[in-house]
C-alpha cells in the first residue's frame, strides 16, 4: 500500500477499522481451535469489507501455500488448494512480501486458475502478505465479483488482520509447533546464496537472525490513551539509548558514525512518522501493533522506491521502528537478551548503522543482508570495522535459520548456508591460509618497498573516511595517494560548511602524521550523489555533469572546499588534485580559482601551505594528447585507471555484462600508460596510479614493469602488492613486456601470470 500522509484520523476510521478491530479482539479472546478462529476471522472480514471472498493461505513446509480458510470459494478446496511460493498472484504476494491490488485479476499474467476453488467469476483481488519477524507466513486475500479499485484504507485493514493471523500461526495454533515451514527437509539442505560483496573478507560462524526474537503479543487495544502513554514512554527510552550510543561511538570511533547517528536522531523526531503511529493507535491498535503497521507501510514504500537516498532514509525509519518495538517490549536494543555465539554472523533484511554497533564487536565475524548497497551507511560502517559483508542476498531471511552454520565470502559475494563438511574444511583451510598471509604481510610491514633488483616503488593507500586512516599505520603505506573528499560529503545529511570541512581535513592531515596526503577535490555526480545536492537524472551520468565540471560551473562549492583545505593545512605541506579534467583549459580555470583562494588566505591572515603541490587526475583519454601543454603546468599526475579504462574502451564500468570484456592487462591500455610514463619522466613530472588495478598484484607487476613507481590502493592490498614487489625483478619484467606491446592479444594476463610463475614472483 502506498502511504497517504495526508489522511485524517476520521478518514482512517471511516472504513470501519475500529469496529473490525473490536470484533477481532472478541474472536481472538473467544473459544475454539486456531482453525475455527481463522474461519471466524475470514467471515468477519468478508462481511465487514463487503467482499465476496476472503481466503487465508498459510505457508507450509517446502515453500507451499495452502488454503486454510475461505468464505466465498468452494469450502472443499480448503487444505486441497496448494500453490508454490511464486506461483500465481497469491504466490507472487508471498514471494515478494508485497501487497497486490488488482481490478481485473484473471487478466493478470500470473493468474493461476484452480478449478476446485470455483474462482472464475471473481474479478478484483486485494492480497497482503502475512508477515512475522520479517518472514512471510502466509497470504490473506479478498475478492470481489465486479471489477473495482481498492483504496489504501482497505489494504491497511487487511494488513492489520494479517498481523493477528501471524500471531495465530506463530503461536502454533494452526500448524502445530512441530511444523515450522522453514524447518522443511529442503530447508535443511546445504545451499549457496549469491549476493554482492559490500566489504571484502571471509568468515565462518553461526547465524544470528537480527530481530528474530521480536513478537507482538497483542494487536488490539481498548484504551488508546494508555497506548499513547506507552508509546511516549518507549520513545523517551529510545531517545536516551540513541544518545548513549552517539556518545559511545564518539568515544570509540571517529566522526562518521556519529554524523550518521545524528541524522538518525533527527529522524527519530520526525513528526509525520510519529503522527502516523498515533493515528494507528487511535484506530484501535496497541502501540506495538501501531508501530509495526507503520513499519509495514514504510517497507511497502521501500519496495516502490529506487532512489538510493530515499531508500536509505526509509531504512532508517524501518530501523527506528524496530528499536521502538524493542523498547515497547521492555528491551533496550535488538541485541539485548540474545545470547551471541562466539563467532556470529548477523543476518538481516537491512541494518541501520546504529544497529551494527549494538552487537558485541569481539564476536561479530560478518554480516549478510537481503538489501544494502556499497554506498549504504551500514556498508560504510562495516568497512570501517573491517567486517566482511554480503548484501543484496535474496532469500537470506527465508533460507537461513537462527544458529545455522554459515560461511561468507565478501570477496565474491557468496554465502554458504549449512555448508557440508567439505566446504567447511576447504573454507577453514582458506581462512588459515589467509591468516598466514596476513601474518606475513604484517611482518613485512616495515620492510622497504623495494624490488629484488633494487627498484623502489612508493606504495600508498586510498581513503575516504577518517576511520580508514587507522590503516595507514597498520599497512605500512607511504602515504595517502588518493583521499576521496566526496565520501565524507556523502554520509552527511547537509552540505558541510567551511569550518566543518576545515576541521575534517585538518584531522586527516594530523592523523597522517607527516605522511603525504593527496586530497582530490569533490568527485560528485555520476553514481556519487549527495543527498542534499539535487541534479537532474542524466542519460550517461559517468560522462555527465560530474567532478571538476560541477566545480567549475558552481565555483562557490569548489572555492569553499579549497578554502577549507588551505586553512586545514595551516602552514603544513598540501597536495591537491582535480578529478576528470578533460582539457588543459579546465585545469587552468581550476588553478585560477585556487589562486584566488590563496590570495584570500593571505588576506585573512592565515599561513600559506609550506609546500603546495597541485596535480591532475588522468581519467579522460583526451588529456593524453595534451601532455606537452599540461605537464609544464602541473606538479604531478595521478592515473585514475578505473575511469580511464572505461573511457578508453568506451565501456560502462558499472555494467556487469561488460565486466570481463576488456582487460586492464591489454596491449592497448599498457601501451597508452607506457607512453604516458615516458613523457612524464622526460618532463620530470611525478606520476602515480590510484585505480583498482594498482591493488592487484599481477596488474601491479605489469604497471611497475612499464615504469610506474608510485601506486595507491585500498589498504588491504598493500601487503600483497609489497610482497609481490619484493619478489620481483623489475628489469626482467620490463624486458618481457617490451616483447608484448605489439601483440594482437586482447589480454596479456595469461602470459604475465606464466612469467610470474616462472620467475618466482609472489602473486
Ligand atoms: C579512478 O577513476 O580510477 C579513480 C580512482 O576514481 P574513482 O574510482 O573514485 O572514480
Ligand atoms: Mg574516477
Amino acid at each position: 500500500m502506498v502511504e497517504t500522509p495526508g489522511r485524517t484520523p476520521a478518514a482512517f476510521l471511516a472504513g470501519g477499522h475500529r469496529r473490525i478491530l473490536a470484533h477481532l479482539r472478541d474472536v481472538m479472546a473467544g473459544s475454539g481451535t486456531g482453525e475455527q478462529r481463522l474461519g471466524r476471522i475470514v467471515r468477519l472480514i468478508a462481511t465487514e469489507m463487503g467482499a465476496d471472498v476472503c481466503s487465508c493461505y498459510v505457508l507450509r513446509a517446502g515453500e507451499v501455500l495452502e488454503l486454510f480458510a475461505t468464505v466465498g470459494l468452494n469450502p472443499m478446496a480448503v487444505h486441497k488448494t496448494r500453490l508454490r511460493v511464486g506461483e500465481g498472484i497469491i504466490g507472487d504476494i508471498a514471494a515478494h512480501a508485497k501487497a497486490i491490488a488488482l481490478a481485473d485479476a484473471p487478466s493478470h499474467p500470473r493468474f493461476a486458475y484452480r478449478p476446485e476453488t470455483g474462482e472464475e467469476p471473481f474479478h478484483s483481488m486485494l492480497g497482503v502478505p502475512i508477515l512475522r519477524g520479517g518472514r512471510v507466513r502466509g497470504v490473506l486475500a479478498i475478492q470481489h465479483r465486479e471489477e473495482r479499485q481498492y483504496g489504501d484504507d482497505e489494504g491497511e485493514i487487511l494488513e492489520t488482520v494479517a498481523m493477528v493471523i501471524a500471531d495465530l500461526i506463530a503461536a502454533g495454533d494452526l500448524l502445530g509447533a512441530q511444523e515450522k515451514p522453514s524447518l522443511s527437509a529442503e530447508a535443511l539442505l546445504p545451499s549457496r546464496l549469491s549476493g554482492v560483496g559490500l566489504h571484502r573478507g571471509m568468515a565462518m560462524g553461526l547465524a544470528v537472525m537480527h530481530r528474530h526474537q521480536l513478537t507482538i503479543t497483542q494487536v488490539v487495544a481498548d484504551d488508546p490513551e494508555r497506548e499513547m502513554e506507552r508509546l511516549h514512554e518507549a520513545l523517551t527510552r529510545m531517545h536516551r539509548s540513541i544518545d548513549a550510543l552517539v556518545a559511545r561511538s564518539m568515544a570509540a570511533h571517529s566522526d562518521e558514525p556519529r554524523d550518521i547517528l545524528e541524522t538518525y536522531r533527527m529522524i527519530a523526531e520526525d513528526r509525520g512518522w510519529l503522527g502516523r503511529i498515533g493515528e494507528a493507535i487511535h484506530s484501535g491498535l496497541t502501540a506495538d501493533a501501531a508501530v509495526s503497521r507503520v513499519q509495514n507501510d514504510t517497507r511497502a514504500r521501500m519496495n516502490q522506491i529506487s532512489d538510493p537516498y530515499l531508500r536509505e532514509r526509509l531504512l532508517d525509519f524501518d530501523d527506528l521502528a524496530y528499536r521502538l518495538l524493542q523498547h515497547l517490549a521492555g528491551k533496550t536494543s535488538a541485541s539485548d537478551g540474545v545470547p551471541l555465539p562466539d563467532d556470529c554472523i548477523l543476518v538481516a533484511r537491512s541494518l541501520g548503522p546504529a544497529e551494527l554497533l549494538d552487537y558485541d564487536r569481539t564476536r561479530l565475524r560478518g554480516v549478510v543482508l537481503e538489501e544494502g548497497t556499497t554506498t549504504s551507511h551500514v556498508a560504510i560502517v562495516a568497512r570501517a570495522l573491517n567486517i566482511p559483508v554480503v548484501g543484496q542476498c535474496t532469500g537470506a531471511l527465508s533460507r537461513i535459520e537462527h544458529l545455522d552454520p554459515l560461511v561468507i565470502d565478501g570477496n565474491h559475494g557468496q554465502v554458504f548456508v549449512r555448508p557440508g563438511e567439505d566446504i567447511q574444511s576447504d573454507f577453514a583451510d582458506s581462512l588459515r591460509r589467509a591468516e598466514n598471509w596476513e601474518r606475513l604481510y604484517a611482518e613485512g610491514r616495515d620492510l622497504p618497498s623495494i624490488s629484488r633488483d633494487g627498484v623502489a616503488v612508493s606504495i600508498q593507500i586510498n581513503c575516504g573516511l577518517l576511520l580508514d586512516l587507522a590503516h595507514l599505520a597498520d599497512s605500512g603505506a607511504d602515504g595517502i595517494g588518493l583521499y576521496r573528499t566526496e565520501i565524507p560529503f556523502m554520509v552527511q545529511s547537509t552540505y558541510p560548511d567551511v569550518p566543518t570541512q576545515t576541521a575534517l581535513y585538518a584531522k586527516v592531515i594530523e592523523q597522517a602524521a607527516g605522511r603525504r596526503v593527496v586530497f582530490r577535490t569533490l568527485d560528485v555526480g555520476g553514481d556519487k550523489r549527495l543527498p542534499y545536492f539535487f541534479t537532474e537524472p542524466e542519460e550517461n551520468p559517468a560522462m555527465g555533469w560530474r567532478a571538476i565540471r560541477i566545480g567549475l560551473d558552481r565555483p562557490a562549492m569548489l572555492r569553499q572546499q579549497l578554502r577549507a583545505l588551505l586553512r586545514a593545512a595551516a602552514g603544513r605541506p598540501l597536495h591537491l588534485m582535480f578529478p576528470m579534467v578533460a582539457e588543459v583549459a579546465e585545469y587552468d580555470d581550476a588553478r585560477r580559482i585556487l589562486d584566488m583562494e590563496l590570495a584570500r588566505l593571505a588576506r585573512d591572515g592565515h599561513p600559506a601551505p609550506a609546500a603546495l603541490q597541485v596535480g591532475v587526475m588522468l581519467e579522460v583519454p583526451a588529456l593524453l594528447w595534451q601532455l606537452p601543454a599540461l605537464l609544464p603546468r602541473v606538479d604531478f599526475l595521478s592515473i585514475g585507471s578505473n575511469d580511464l579504462s572505461q573511457f578508453l574502451f568506451a565501456y560502462d564500468r558499472g555494467n556487469p555484462r561488460l565486466g570481463n570484456r576488456y582487460d586492464s592487462l591489454s596491449p592497448a591500455l599498457l601501451s597508452a600508460l607506457r607512453q604516458l610514463v615516458d613523457q612524464c619522466r622526460a618532463a620530470e613530472v611525478p606520476l602515480s596510479l590510484c585505480g583498482e588495478i594498482a591493488g592487484r598484484p599481477l596488474d601491479a607487476m605489469a604497471l611497475i614493469g612499464i615504469g610506474l613507481r608510485a601506486l595507491s590502493m585500498s589498504a588491504p592490498s598493500v601487503g600483497p602488492v609489497k610482497t609481490m614487489l619484493r619478489s620481483l625483478d623489475v628489469g626482467a619484467v620490463s624486458h618481457y613486456l617490451d616483447s608484448l606491446y605489439r601483440r594482437g592479444d586482447r589480454s596479456l594476463r595469461n602470459r604475465l601470470r606464466a612469467f610470474a610463475r616462472d620467475h618466482g614472483v609472489v602473486i
